[in-house]
C-alpha cells in the first residue's frame, strides 16, 4: 500500500517514508492510496484476538512494507504492560446502555496514549527502513499530546524531541506532567499565545528551507508526532476496530450499525472512525462534539469552515482548537481523493481563514457526521447529572461528548447503538470535574482536588496522576512565538 499527499498528485510514498517524513514537502498530509476492508467473517475472527492481536491485524493492513517481526516488535513494545490490566481500550456499559469507550488508561491518562506508545516504535523502525538518521520530533500541544509524545519518546535512541504548549492554555497537571518529564532527549517550552499559534509556528519551522538545511548538515530530520502524522491515526483506527469486536463479543444488535460521538479537537480521533467505517465496521453516524470552539459544528451544518472567530479557552482545553488539522484529509478523501481541489481549500485556509466546500461534499459530509457543541456549564451540568444517574463519573472532554450525543438524539430520536469515545480521565482534569460534582470542595491546591475527587466520588485516581504530586519541575521555559525556532536550534546546538 502506497501513500499519497493531500496536496499533490505526483506524491507516492511507502508507509515507512510517510511516518519518518511526518508531512508532505508541499505541506500535504500523508493519506492510504485506498482503504483496505475486512469481511464479517474476519471481524469474527479479530473479536477473539486481545488488543494486540487486534492491533496486528489492523496496522498489517496499512504498513505492507513492514516485515511480521518489525510489527510484532513495534505492537509489543507498545500495549504490553504500558497499560492497566493489558487493556488498552475497554468499553463501559452505562445502565442506560450506552458504552463508553474508555481511552485514558494509560500512562498520561489520556486517548493519545493509544497512538503515542506505538509511533516511537512506528517511528524508529521506518526512520531505519528509510535510511535516515537523528529524528528530531517538533510537537505543538493543546496539553495531553505533548505528554504522551514525551513519555512515548523519552530516552527512544536516536530521537530528540522537543515540545511548545501554550503557556495560559492547558490544565495545571498537564502543565506538571510536561514540566516534570524524565529523559535525556526530551526539551520542553511554553509559548506567549494559543495552539493554533504553537501548531502554526511548529508547521512553519517543518517547512523552514534553512533549518531544514541545517538539521541535514547535522545528521538530522524533522518528524511530526502530532496527528497529522500518518503514524498517529492508524493506531487510533484499531480501538474502533476493537470496540467493534465487543460489541460482537457482548451480542449487540447490530443490524443498523452503531453510532460514534468523538469530543473532537483536531479531528484526528474522529476521522480514524471514519476509516474504520470505511474498511467494514458497522459506523452509522459519526457524531462530532466540540465546545465553545464550534468552528466544526458550523462547518458540518453549513459546509463553510471559518476560523475567523473568538477564541475560547474552556474547561476542555484539549479542543480549544480553530484549525482542526486532519479535516484536510476528510476533505480530500470527500472531494474523491482530489489533491488539486484539496490544495485549493487549504490555501484559502491560510490566506483568508477560512473555505466553502461545494454542495455535493457538504451533502456527503452531512451524510457522514452530525455535529453539536456545549459550552462549559453545560459540560460541568452534564459531569454532576451521569455521575448522579450512572454512578459514572467522566472527564470535561468526555463530557462534551455525552451532552452532544444527548442533544442529537433528542433531536433526531436515532437509538442505535452507541459508542462514547472517552479521551481523558476525570483526574486529569480535577478542578473542573470537582466543581461540578461538589464545588464547595474546590480549593488552589491541584493535588488536594485529587484526594477531595477521590472521597467524593468513591473512585481511585489513576497512578499516574499519583506519582506526580511533590515532583519537582525540570522545566520553566517561556518563549515568544516568533521565537520558537530559536528555541529549536538552540537546544539542538546547530547554529
Ligand atoms: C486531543 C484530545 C481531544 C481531541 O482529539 P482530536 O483527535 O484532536 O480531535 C479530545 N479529548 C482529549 C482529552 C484530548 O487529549
Amino acid at each position: 500500500m502506497l501513500y499519497r499527499s493531500t496536496r499533490d498528485a505526483n506524491v507516492k510514498v511507502s508507509s515507512a517514508t510517510a511516518i519518518a517524513q511526518g508531512i508532505s514537502n508541499e505541506g500535504g498530509l500523508f493519506v492510504p492510496e485506498c482503504i483496505p476492508t475486512l469481511t464479517d467473517a474476519d471481524f469474527k475472527r479479530i473479536a477473539k484476538l486481545d488488543y494486540i492481536g487486534r492491533a496486528k491485524e489492523v496496522l498489517k493492513l496499512y504498513l505492507t512494507d513492514f516485515t511480521e517481526e518489525e510489527l510484532d516488535y513495534c505492537v509489543n513494545g507498545a500495549y504490553k504492560g504500558t497499560f492497566d490490566n493489558d487493556r488498552p481500550a475497554p468499553l463501559h456499559k452505562l445502565d442506560n446502555g450506552e458504552y463508553i469507550l474508555e481511552l485514558w488508561h494509560g500512562p498520561t491518562c489520556a486517548f493519545k496514549d493509544l497512538a503515542l506508545q506505538l509511533l516511537p516504535f512506528l517511528l524508529t523502525t521506518s526512520a531505519k527502513k528509510v535510511g535516515k538518521g537523528r529524528t528530531v520530533i517538533l510537537v505543538a500541544t493543546s496539553g495531553d499530546t505533548g505528554k504522551a509524545a514525551l513519555e512515548g519518546f523519552s530516552d527512544v535512541e536516536n530521537t530528540d524531541i522537543i515540545v511548545f504548549y501554550p503557556n495560559n492554555g492547558v490544565s495545571p497537571m498537564q502543565k506538571l506532567q510536561m514540566d516534570t518529564q524524565k529523559g535525556n532527549n526530551v526539551f520542553v517550552c511554553a509559548i506567549e499565545g494559543n495552539f493554533d499559534d504553537a501548531q502554526s509556528g511548529v508547521k512553519k519551522i517543518f517547512t523552514d528551507a534553512a533549518v531544514k538545511g541545517k538539521l541535514k548538515e547535522n545528521g538530522m530530520e524533522f518528524s511530526s508526532a502530532n496527528s497529522i502524522n500518518w503514524g498517529r491515526l492508524v493506531p487510533q483506527i484499531v480501538y474502533y476496530v476493537s470496540a467493534y469486536c465487543d460489541l460482537i463479543n457482548n451480542g449487540e444488535d447490530l443490524k443498523n450499525g452503531f453510532n460514534v460521538v468523538v469530543p473532537t479537537g483536531n479531528f484526528g480521533n474522529i476521522l480514524a472512525a471514519y476509516y474504520a467505517k470505511c474498511m467494514g465496521v458497522p459506523v452509522a453516524k459519526l457524531v462530532c462534539a466540540s465546545n465553545a470552539n464550534n468552528v466544526l459544528t458550523d462547518f458540518i451544518n453549513t459546509g463553510v469552515y471559518n476560523r475567523n472567530r473568538e477564541f475560547f479557552t474552556t474547561a476542555s482545553p484539549s479542543m480549544d482548537i480553530l484549525i482542526s488539522s486532519n479535516l484536510e484529509r476528510m476533505m480530500y478523501h470527500l472531494g474523491g481523493n482530489n489533491a488539486e481541489s484539496t490544495a485549493k481549500l487549504q490555501a484559502s485556509l491560510a490566506n483568508d481563514g477560512k473555505y466553502e466546500i461545494n454542495g455535493e461534499m457538504l451533502q456527503k459530509l452531512q451524510e457522514l457526521y452530525a455535529g453539536g457543541c456545549c459550552d462549559d456549564k453545560e459540560t460541568l451540568k452534564t459531569i454532576a447529572e451521569k455521575f448522579e444517574k450512572y454512578g459514572y463519573l467522566c472527564d470535561t472532554h468526555t463530557a462534551v461528548a455525552v451532552k452532544v450525543y444527548d442533544e442529537y438524539v433528542a433531536a433526531t430520536g436515532d437509538k442505535k447503538p452507541t459508542v462514547i469515545a472517552s479521551t481523558a480521565s476525570p483526574y486529569k482534569f480535577s478542578a473542573s470535574v470537582l466543581k461540578a460534582v461538589d464545588e464547595s470542595k474546590c480549593s488552589d491546591d491541584e493535588f488536594g482536588m485529587v484526594d477531595a475527587l477521590s472521597e467524593v466520588t468513591k473512585t481511585a485516581p489513576p497512578a499516574p496522576i499519583k506519582a506526580l504530586k511533590g515532583a519537582t519541575p525540570r522545566f520553566n521555559n517561556v518563549c515568544e512565538k516568533e521565537n520558537m525556532v530559536d528555541v529549536v536550534i538552540d537546544y539542538l546546538k546547530i547554529k
